[in-house]
């Protein structure tokens, strides 16, 4: 095993750290370049690169663990591969070839395995691979030639507090239209959200959470993660909506849900109003980089409906499912087929 850097651990936040390597793939006349593995940190383009002025770009992002026997890992990222595929797809991109996608995952980890926080310090290393169009375009139309770099950085909990309730609020704003990108991981998905989150912020709400554009009545998901729901009697509530992005943390949920846990499992369309009428135990978002982090209010124009589990801790079954599924990422519990990567025994 690598010996790890000399870092506080504990005390890190979700922020960037520039780390000793980086994968960079060129995409020219037609096809992609082996990679190289970099010290460089720094992007150069042409000014007017297809990235800076039509924003052709898309990312992904999981992360590497230390398991609890010293291996380094990483969590299903054949499925990140696959959705950066559709991404890329969407945006008239080249795509990286899945195979290739998750080897070069595995060798910058490999890289940076330094980098990769210890078990039990409640940190990650986080794992940022993302696709830009590099050439000039000004005709609107899209580049000819991309650039794929895989960077790594270590994390803290995205939320700051860690596992305590966090309060958000309905949005005036609307995260994608019912035909637009909100299914595809594209940065311009953000670029948008930035104001409404700023916004969120400054009124102090921890997240946004975005109903469906059309008729405003359904529960699509916050910025950056999917929302989950519990019932009293114990069933898992996701909401289905072509415009969510499909978070492979909410689908390893399900998977947990149905065939860990032996629960009932209800994904389909979920009005606010069945949170205004209080139908739900539980709610928390999920992500990557969120987790399982619980809800203790939801906020709409001057009322707020308290979730029962409150503001104190997470309710008993999103608990029991957060246990399941970091203890899978963690080497704690055996995981299903598939889904742990091993980057060094
Ligand atoms: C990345 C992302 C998520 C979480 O997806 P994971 O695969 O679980 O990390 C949820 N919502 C949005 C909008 C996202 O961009």
């Amino acid at each position: 095993m690598v010996p790890k850097k000399d870092l506080d651990w504990g005390s890190l936040g979700f922020g960037y750290l520039k780390t000793d390597k980086r994968f960079i793939s060129n995409y020219k006349n037609g096809a992609w370049d082996e990679g190289v593995l970099s010290d460089d940190a720094n992007v150069v383009i042409n000014e007017c690169a297809g990235v800076l002025q039509y924003s052709q770009s898309c990312f992904e992002g999981l992360k590497a663990y230390t398991t609890e026997d010293g291996k380094i890992v990483c969590f299903r990222p054949d499925m990140n591969a696959e959705r950066m595929k559709n991404s890329c797809e969407r945006l008239e991109m080249p795509v990286f070839p899945v195979d290739r996608w998750v080897q070069a995952v595995v060798d910058t980890v490999r890289a940076d395995e330094a980098w990769v926080p210890p078990y039990g310090s409640g940190a990650t290393l986080y794992i940022r691979p993302y696709m830009f169009g590099s050439n000039p375009v000004i005709g609107v139309k899209p580049a000819d030639e991309y650039q794929f770099r895989i960077l790594t950085t270590p994390v803290g909990p995205y939320f700051k507090g860690g596992a305590k309730p966090i309060v958000i609020r309905i949005s005036d704003f609307d995260r994608a239209a019912p035909r637009g990108t909100g299914h595809v991981k594209a940065g311009l998905n953000y670029a948008m959200s930035l104001h409404a989150i700023m916004d969120a912020h400054r009124n102090g709400f921890n997240e946004n959470l975005y109903l469906d554009p059309a008729t405003r009545t359904k529960i699509e998901e916050t910025g950056g993660a999917n929302v989950i729901f519990v019932t009293p009697d114990n069933t898992l509530v996701v909401p289905k909506s072509p415009s969510i992005l499909p978070s492979i943390t909410r689908r390893s949920i399900v998977y947990i849900a149905k065939e860990i846990l032996g629960m009932k499992v209800d994904e389909r369309e979920v009005y606010f109003d069945e949170v205004k009428k209080g139908e739900f135990a539980e709610c928390g978002l999920c992500g990557t980089a969120a987790v399982i982090s619980p809800v203790g209010k939801i906020y709409d124009h001057g009322t707020e409906y308290d979730i029962p589990s409150g503001m104190e801790k997470m309710g008993p079954t999103l608990q029991k499912l957060y246990d399941t599924l970091t203890g899978i990422q963690m080497g704690r519990l055996e995981a299903p087929k598939g889904w742990i990567c091993v980057i060094d025994e």
